[in-house]
């Protein structure tokens, strides 16, 4: 495929904010969006030219999606990878492809994925048992976190586990599906790259910024981040080994501990674009949202110069109701339109901009 004309209908698999987020950059570039996803009426869907309400793997909606778009891209990682290489058989372009999706849909694939590609990580043990569990602690320390290897996002999934812990539960608070043990990793702050890469295998890095995360759930981004320019480097050659890698294309993003020493040890990776760059568009030349679908659509891909400093703010369930500050001049208020306000609900996002040191 060489670019897609303006015109062109992109196609997105999942329905929450961050297709809600692509489909308004894509419909600012004269893209038509459709968005395919099992909910009655996901926040994305209402900013699209039009909504699928189908399974992920309804094969017959999944014929018809594969039909009307030009190019499928997805907005969550717990898509079926079947699903997308369903797609691909009947013809059709996804981007980024299965092996982004596969990678990242596993947390044991994906650090042992990290690993082989040279990319450091904390320890980990898998664990399918209690026995499992009870060596794996015994490996690393007495203590850990206890993650599902699929589906745990926002702290969701997980149970920490310390001397003296009754195993067993532990095992049954996860569920007692396959997990693994992660040591605790005793880092100095945490930051993100947020990286895109062209079909052509160009690549453009947005800076990293510091994360600061409560209860599992990301609160503030905030760039700069605060490190050396050598630790900036290391970080951002890392995403890069990891888009090529995997040979993504699109915005992926990778979450780095970094050690009081500079040492960074990556947690997880994220195949689409990623709350950590959610002040990208308000500080940035060109935004994640932008830069993914340009990727997707083979366009070049655009300047990422950071002209703000900038901190973000999730707004949680009830927080968005009453953003604070929200529209004084330099504060960039995004809601999500989600209908629910539940406790912890991601449901907007403030970007306080102030100028650059
Ligand atoms: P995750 O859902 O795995 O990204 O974890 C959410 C957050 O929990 C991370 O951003 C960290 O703040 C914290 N966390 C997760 N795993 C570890 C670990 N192995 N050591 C220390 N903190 C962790």
């Amino acid at each position: 495929m060489t670019s897609l004309p303006t015109g062109s209908v992109i196609g997105i698999l999942g329905g929450g904010q961050l297709g809600r987020m692509l489909a308004s950059a894509a419909a600012r570039l004269g893209f038509d969006v459709h968005i395919l996803a099992p909910d009655e009426d996901p926040p994305a869907a209402r900013v699209a030219a039009r909504h699928w309400q189908a399974a992920y793997d309804d094969q017959s909606a999944l014929d018809a999606f594969a039909t009307a778009c030009d190019v499928i891209t997805y907005e969550f990682e717990n898509i079926p990878v079947a699903s997308v290489e369903y797609l691909v058989s009947k013809g059709a372009i996804v981007r980024p492809g299965a092996k982004s999706l596969q990678v990242s849909q596993d947390r044991l694939a994906e650090k042992r994925f990290l690993n082989e590609i040279g990319i450091q990580t904390g320890r980990y043990e898998a664990v399918d048992t209690v026995e499992d569990l009870a060596a794996a602690l015994d490996q690393l320390g007495g203590e850990g976190l206890l993650k599902t290897r699929r589906e745990g996002y926002d702290g969701k999934g997980q149970a920490r586990i310390g001397a003296g812990d009754d195993l067993k539960a532990a095992h049954a608070r996860i569920g007692e599906v396959p997990a693994i043990l992660e040591a605790f990793v005793p880092f100095e702050r945490e930051i993100s790259v947020v990286i895109a890469r062209g079909p052509d295998g160009d690549t453009t890095a947005f800076e990293p910024s510091m994360n600061d995360h409560s209860g599992g759930i990301l609160r503030t981004s905030i760039a700069p981040c605060g490190l050396s320019a050598d630790v900036i480097t290391n970080a951002t050659r890392l995403a890069e080994t990891l888009a090529s890698e995997t040979g993504h294309v699109g915005v992926l993003a990778l979450e780095l501990f970094v050690l009081a020493d500079g040492t960074l040890l990556a947690n997880e990776m994220a195949p689409r674009v990623h709350n950590s760059g959610h002040w990208t568009p308000e500080a940035c030349l060109t935004g994640q949202f932008e830069q993914h679908i340009r990727a997707v659509a083979g366009w070049p891909l655009g300047p990422v110069t950071r002209v703000f400093d900038v901190e973000m703010q999730n707004l949680l369930g009830e927080e968005a109701l009453s953003p604070p500050e929200s529209f004084s001049a330099d504060t960039v208020v995004t809601l999500y339109g989600k209908r629910d306000a539940k406790p912890g609900r991601k449901m907007g996002h403030v970007v306080r901009r102030g100028r650059k040191a």
